[in-house]
């Protein structure tokens, strides 16, 4: 268990993997996992999306 970077709710290693990318369950932001034993996640790397401006 560990909190997610942008809004600290709690994010858990569900069978996640390093390298994983998913998004937070509270707030929906991309993030990555960076070790799974201690859990850590990090704000995955935004590529650019649909900014449609
Ligand atoms: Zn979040």
């Amino acid at each position: 268990m560990t909190e997610c970077p942008t809004c600290a709710a709690s994010v858990a290693n569900d069978e996640k993997i390093v390298g994983e990318i998913f998004p937070c369950p509270d707030c929906g932001t991309e993030l990555e996992v960076l070790t799974t034993a201690p859990f850590a996640v990090e704000t995955a790397p935004k590529e650019a999306e649909d900014w449609g401006e």
